[in-house]
């Protein structure tokens, strides 16, 4: 089943906050406030950090009637749309969408009984939000699972499909649906199998991935495989610490995989036995001069790709492409932006002339 006249292939969209969803439109970037409802100060400090870094939905967990005015005030108190996170009670759901909410996330199975499902349902219809529903790993049970003989991928498709049906059953198009998991195998054949059979904008993210290293590697393969394959309209990637790195891990994705381009994009090589300069400082001072434009409050084209090089003789070659670049030499640096070189230099000038190049292109 999926929205009238459309065809399987083709995705369905919706609009929150004025920003589309699904049907062609750019894989959109979402996290979840770290901060609790009610610490509005701290909301609010991460809520701009998150606009800052490209986020263009946030999720925050409403698990309580007593903060509805915490919520009423952080939706009318910022441009990023907000997506009510609820649980179990249907009236948190009727209460999320009255604070203003334009999407909420909820499972239909736990909404107190269809009578409270059906008026939010209406709720949402009367007042243009978008549901999202969807299944996680961790909350399959032991009769979902049974019923697909232990595949828990399968278990994660039917137990989406027991949320979806009601929503169908009433008519409700404005749905986003999700399946996750911490494997990555279950994510990508679950979602592989729901975006075969449905053409409702699909929500994807690899959940719990971890922190640091570990989590941006699994949700890079993960995430990155469902997007090479046209799979996902809105995505989050999931990982322990500072939310803006969610954000930033996400765009980086995007990005090499050609999707969306955001900010520059710096290339640099491992570095070798043929290295004239210590590349990771060099990246480092790149980096600086980067964070220094844009504390400035100047942009830099978005996709710049500036590459930074071990040596000259692999160097400018390797990336004749980029924008601009930097390669160590015997005596020094070589800049050259597109193949040509622009500059030589020692080393002690370097960071002004790299500074000076980067800055052309402002
Ligand atoms: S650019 Fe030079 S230093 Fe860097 S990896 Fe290639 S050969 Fe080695």
């Amino acid at each position: 089943m999926q929205p009238e006249g459309m065809s399987m292939g083709m995705r369905g969209s919706v609009t929150i906050g004025g920003l589309q969803f699904g049907g062609g439109a750019p894989v959109r970037v979402e996290s979840m406030l770290k901060s609790r409802l009610d610490d509005t100060e701290s909301c609010f400090a991460e809520l701009e950090g998150l606009s800052a870094s490209g986020c263009e939905l946030v999720r925050v967990a409403f698990p309580s009637a007593d903060l509805s005015e915490r919520l009423k005030v952080l939706v009318s108190g910022t441009k990023i749309p907000i997506m009510a996170d609820i649980h179990f009670n249907h009236t948190l759901a009727l209460t999320a969408i009255e604070c203003g909410c334009e999407s909420i996330r909820i499972n239909p199975g736990n909404m107190s009984g269809r009578q409270g499902l059906l008026s939010v349902i209406e709720s949402a219809k009367t007042n243009g939000v978008v549901i999202r529903i969807g299944a996680n790993g961790g909350s399959l049970s032991g009769k979902q699972i049974d019923a697909c003989g232990g595949d828990r991928a399968a278990a994660l498709v039917l137990a989406v499909e027991e949320q979806l049906t009601p929503l169908m059953e009433s008519g409700f198009d404005d749905i986003i649906i999700s399946a996750k998991s911490t494997s990555v195998e279950e994510t990508l054949l679950a979602n592989t199998i729901l975006s075969g059979r449905y053409a409702y904008p699909m929500h994807i993210g690899v959940t719990e991935a971890g922190s640091g290293l570990d989590g941006t590697a699994k949700s890079a393969v993960g995430l990155g495989i469902l997007l090479a394959q046209g799979i996902g309209d809105t995505m989050r990637v999931s990982l322990t610490g500072d939310s803006r790195t969610e954000v930033e891990v996400a765009y980086m994705i995007q990005s090499a995989l050609g999707l969306r381009k955001r900010r520059v994009n710096l290339i640099s090589c491992p570095g070798c036995g043929r290295r004239r300069v210590d590349v990771v400082s060099l990246v480092e001072m790149t980096t600086e001069i980067l964070a220094e434009i844009e504390a400035r409050g100047e942009k830099l084209p978005e996709g710049l790709d500036v590459a930074v090089m071990g040596c000259e003789v692999n160097g400018p070659k390797e990336a004749a492409a980029a924008d601009i670049g930097v390669a160590g030499t015997q005596g020094g640096y070589v800049l050259f932006s597109r193949g040509n070189v622009i500059a030589t230099g020692e080393m002690n000038d370097l960071k002004a002339a790299l500074a000076s190049c980067i800055e052309e292109f402002i």
